[in-house]
């Protein structure tokens, strides 16, 4: 306990408060320290001071209240009774009398003695009297002094926002409150997500050390505190050393090497990315505003508490501000990003595109070049039979220029007359087949040149698995030069064939003479000579007369004489000629017959029809039949694929049809076995005695009449010769 100095009277604070309270040595009777406060009526307490620094106090309201209760209280000392230790307040901590007010009612006291630097006694501040003083100043005054404070935290917080920059939000915000709250350090912690942290902006006034970018482990700042702070929780420690700071020893030891007294924390709230907004609504602890008192304990003030609380909402939001802005600008660089690889890309395409099309370009100069220096004409025609592509030959050949063609229909080009000619083969090539006919083209000199066309449908793909025809290419070649040469050929084997049918006939006649044997029998092997010689003989004639016929019937030589006769009379005829043939050959000839009358020359009919009898009869076994028939196309079902190709405008015809049951023809012989000399088997001239031309003869007798033959047949079935004629009322036939 401290010794008596003695009870003195003080000189008291006179700007605070007007009253002399006595000073006392602790070891002081009660009765004494009564008389001494007699004495002095003004004193409302006694401080009890040790080599001028204050040890305890007791009001006059306490030595009263002992007095009451205790019958022995003269007993007792001043030191027994006194409060200790004492709540003291430096002079230099003086601020408003709110804040002295706030000191008493924190402390529960109604003295505060005030204290130098050296902790000697300058005054004691009386509750009561201050509370006068303070009610003594008018309202003015406290509104101003509000009106000072908003000022003051919008000033700080305008600068806050006048920057983007964190790190100089956090700069600012630390000096002007410690400039404001004359606090000895102002800091702001961040707190890591490991639980560690660290001071992140300071202002510290000398000499007090800076902690700035010092890591604290988690211990300083454990789990639960964060969780506390995160709920909003605000903590004034006047000072650390008393016990009712409530912190641990181990951290008093820890912050004591910062020199801190006293502190005020509060939380800054994180604010979450924008992207987690919607999924997470909790509180995240970003950090710390936290001030240091360093010089002496200090109680924090209601303003204070109140400053440091709104300026950390201010970082809070100044970190919204700077998140979203890096939010956005990571945004805006992301889509830099893509863009300009986007761009790349389009150039790219656009460089590719370039390189396509002059590619594209090139390949069709050359084949242009290509096209243009064939002689033959080229054409592209579409769906819409629109020419799309002419090559040069149409300006050379025909004086017809590519470009003033370009988009011009076929009928408008062709004529009216020469297109009905070229329609069906048009109309069979959009509807996908592939089509080869010969015509006559009158080229621009004005002569007819004969000219083979062939058709090749353009099919696209639409989608996979689908196509359609858009249109078809043309090629036209002039064959005038060939056919000249054709004509001269026939020309030449029918001059020759004329000039060998005289002595060959009369040759046959001496053959035949000799056969009878009216000029002398010859031995058995000069008759087996004579036979072979015979044969020969025969066959060559049949050979020369087939040639002469056929080169008769192909320059026009004979007219054909045409009337109208019935289809039924002239089977009969022909089935009457090879009856006896077929029953040498043990065949049976049938017949389904239907009377029609056609417009024909009917010797030829009945020479096409004996034709393919006897065809039939020389390659079907002994012992089968053979079928003619006559009927009207309409009755055949179902209709025969020739006729819906080529007959299509010309319905009313008669159909014949001779069908046996003998080898057949192999498919790919079907085409040819109409032209000259064509033979599925050569030796067949031998063997059964043909010339390969029986059926090139019924050929030209058949579209002479205007009509068409074709053959179906199956190698080991049989075959079936078709031909039709038209209807008499039609009268078609050709006469040249
Ligand atoms: P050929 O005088 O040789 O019979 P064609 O022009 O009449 O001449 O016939 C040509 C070829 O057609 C024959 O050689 C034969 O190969 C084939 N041919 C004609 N008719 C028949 C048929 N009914 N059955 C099988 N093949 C036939």
């Amino acid at each position: 306990m401290a010794s008596d100095e003695g009870i003195r009277t003080l000189t008291f604070w006179d700007e605070v408060v007007d009253t002399h309270p006595l000073t006392a040595s602790g070891q002081t009777l009660l009765p004494k320290v009564l008389t001494q406060l007699v004495a002095r009526p003004e004193s409302s307490c006694i401080l009890v001071l040790h080599r001028s620094n204050i040890v305890g106090i007791v009001t006059r309201q306490d030595l009263v209240n002992v007095i009451a209760q205790r019958s022995r209280w003269t007993k007792l000392r001043l030191a027994t009774i006194m409060t200790h230790p004492v709540i003291t307040v430096l002079k230099s901590e003086l601020s408003t009398v709110a804040a002295l007010i706030q000191r008493f009612e924190h402390h529960q006291i109604s003295h505060l003695p005030v204290i130098n630097e050296n902790k000697g006694l300058v005054g004691v501040i009386v509750q009561k009297e201050l509370l006068l003083k303070a009610n003594a100043q008018s309202a003015e005054t406290i509104i101003e002094q509000q009106h000072q404070r908003s000022q003051l935290f919008a000033e700080i917080t305008l600068k806050i926002r006048q920057s983007l920059q964190l790190k100089e939000i956090l700069q600012t915000t630390v000096e002007e409150v410690q400039n404001l709250l004359q606090a000895d350090r102002v800091l702001i912690y961040q707190v890591l997500a490991d639980g560690t942290g660290k001071t992140i902006s300071e202002a510290v006034q000398p000499p007090y050390p800076s902690i700035l970018g010092i890591p604290f482990p988690e211990e300083v700042f454990p789990e639960d505190y964060q969780h506390l702070y995160a709920q909003g929780r605000i903590l004034a420690i006047a000072d650390v050393h008393a016990p009712e700071s409530g912190l641990a020893d181990c951290l008093v030891e820890f912050i004591k090497q910062w020199g801190i007294q006293s502190k005020l924390i509060v939380p800054i709230v994180h604010p979450l990315p924008p992207e987690r907004l919607l999924d997470d609504t909790t509180n995240h602890l970003w950090g710390l505003l936290i001030a240091h008192h360093c010089r002496s304990p200090r109680q924090w003030t209601d303003f204070e508490l109140e400053l440091m609380q709104q300026l950390a909402d201010q970082i809070s939001f100044a970190l919204s501000q700077g998140q979203m802005l890096e939010y956005l600008e990571e945004r805006v660089n992301l889509r830099t990003v893509e863009l300009t690889q986007a761009n790349t890309a389009l150039q790219q395409e656009i460089q590719d595109r370039k390189q396509v099309e002059v590619a594209l370009r090139k390949s069709e100069e050359q084949i242009r070049l290509i096209t243009n220096n064939l002689p033959v004409l080229i054409a592209y025609v579409d769906a819409q039979q629109r020419y799309r592509f002419n090559n040069q030959a149409y300006n050379y050949w025909l004086g017809q220029k590519p470009a003033k063609l370009y988009g011009t229909s076929i009928k408008t080009v062709a004529g009216a007359e020469h297109y009905a000619r070229i329609q069906p083969h048009v109309r069979a090539a959009l509807s996908g087949e592939q089509v080869t006919y010969e015509g006559d083209l009158m080229f621009k000199d004005g002569r007819y040149h004969a000219v083979s066309v062939s058709y090749i449908p353009h099919l696209e793909m639409v989608e996979p698995g689908q196509t359609t025809i858009s249109g078809f290419f043309a090629l036209t070649t002039d064959i005038s030069e060939r056919k000249a040469i054709e004509r001269m050929k026939d020309e030449f084997i029918a001059v020759v064939s004329h000039e060998l049918r005289t002595p060959l006939t009369s040759l046959h006649g001496s053959l035949k003479l000799i056969a009878t044997g009216r000029l002398g029998h010859l031995s058995d092997e000069g008759q087996q000579m004579l036979t072979v010689a015979d044969e020969s003989t025969d066959r060559l004639v049949r050979l020369v007369n087939n040639v002469l016929d056929l080169q008769r019937i192909e320059s026009g030589e004979v007219t054909m004489e045409a009337c109208t006769c019935d289809t039924a009379d002239l089977v009969e005829q022909a089935v009457d000629a090879m009856q006896t043939i077929a029953q040498e050959q043990d065949i049976e000839i049938q017949t389904q017959l239907k009377s029609l009358a056609i417009w024909a020359d009917p010797d030829y009919i009945v020479q096409t029809l004996t034709n393919l009898i006897s065809n039939a009869i020389k390659f079907s076994a002994p012992g089968t039949a053979i079928t003619v028939t006559s009927q009207s196309c309409f009755d055949h079902q179902p209709l025969p694929q020739a006729i819906n190709t080529f007959s299509q405008s010309e319905p009313e015809l008669a159909l014949f049809c001779v069908r046996d049951n003998g080898q057949g023809i192999p498919h790919d012989s079907l085409k040819n076995i109409f032209e000259r000399f064509q033979q599925v088997d050569s030796s067949d001239s031998r063997k059964k005695g043909g010339t390969g031309l029986g059926l090139t003869i019924c050929r030209k007798i058949i579209e002479q009449h205007g009509g068409t033959i074709w053959v179906e047949s199956e190698v080991g079935v049989g075959s079936c010769f078709y031909f039709t004629v038209p209807l008499s009322s039609k009268k078609i036939l050709q006469t040249s």
